[in-house]
């Protein structure tokens, strides 16, 4: 596995992999490895000739009072995954090399970003838009791999792709969850052991949403009560949204469908945790 630091070492790299006709897989991550990482890595390498990941902690999608410093940062696990994932090359970049000087043009998500985690964190997925965006430039033609756990995250990279004509293909991968249902994330590592077990009524509660679409409800407001009735009575866990919405627009939905999303996020004793399931 080679490392570069570099932004010209990372687009040499796929230029030329591209010019001997190599496909080039690329997976944008913020490092803290696990296995929702970890599938996406797996689906990409299976897809692709070369296999190209990135770690960087991007802070122009962290609010002020937001975890940027805290963040769990693991050089050494990481590149330990990276290479057991057979990892061709990874972009390690600093701070300093992302972002020289404050990028003063960056780009701003439009009503996609004025609902539930726009609204929670302003500014963040015009961050996530800005550096995703540098990131594709970079890497080049190529797919590019991104987690349903993000949902509207997701969206927002679909659409960007879309309206500005990158030259890249989007693949969603499947949430990848631990036992218990709860969706692995890097910031389940906050989470004391007493919170890890509350941390588990999210997924309980979406899975009350599907039920109760699968049990035939149609109305929006019946599954989203089924969600929200479970989290409201879990304790240790403070609601902040649940929301059945269109997958592409994130607006809400009148009538429930198989592929509309249900979304939700909720505090467990200081960590915010967002998760969702697709209608089906
Ligand atoms: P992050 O490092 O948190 O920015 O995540 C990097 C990528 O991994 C994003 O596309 C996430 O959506 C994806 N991801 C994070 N957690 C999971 C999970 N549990 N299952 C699948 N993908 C995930």
């Amino acid at each position: 596995m080679r490392e570069v630091a570099r932004s010209a070492e990372l687009r040499a790299a796929t230029d030329a992999a591209r010019r001997d006709g190599a496909g080039v897989g690329f997976v944008p991550t913020m490092g803290a490895l696990h296995a929702g990482h970890r599938s996406l890595l797996a689906r990409a390498r299976a897809e692709n000739d070369v296999l190209v990941a990135s770690v960087f902690v991007n802070p122009l999608q962290f609010g002020p009072a937001e975890d940027l410093a805290s963040y769990p940062r693991d050089r050494g696990a990481d590149l330990a995954v990276l290479r057991a994932e057979g990892t061709d090359l990874v972009f390690l970049p600093s701070e300093g090399e992302m972002w020289p000087v404050p990028p003063d043009v960056r780009l701003q998500v439009g009503a996609l970003a004025d609902r539930l985690e726009g609204l929670a964190r302003p500014g963040h997925l015009d961050g996530v838009a800005t550096v995703v965006a540098k990131l594709l430039h970079l890497a080049g033609p190529s797919r590019a791999y991104f987690g349903q756990k993000d949902a509207q995250q997701l969206a927002v990279v679909r659409r960007m792709v879309d309206d500005l004509a990158f030259p890249n293909q989007i693949v969603a991968c499947p949430t990848v969850r631990d036992p218990d249902g709860l969706a692995v994330s890097s910031r389940n590592a906050y989470l004391s052991p007493a919170e890890r077990g509350q941390a588990t009524a999210l997924y309980r509660a979406l899975r009350a949403g599907l039920d109760a679409f699968q049990a035939g409800r149609r109305d929006p407001a019946a599954v989203e009560a089924a969600a929200r009735d479970l989290l409201e009575d879990a304790p240790g866990v403070g609601p902040e949204y649940v929301a059945l919405v269109d997958p592409a627009t994130f607006e809400p939905v009148k009538q429930a469908e198989a592929g509309q999303v249900l979304a939700a996020a909720a505090r467990v004793g200081r960590t915010r945790l967002i998760d969702n399931v697709i209608l089906e």
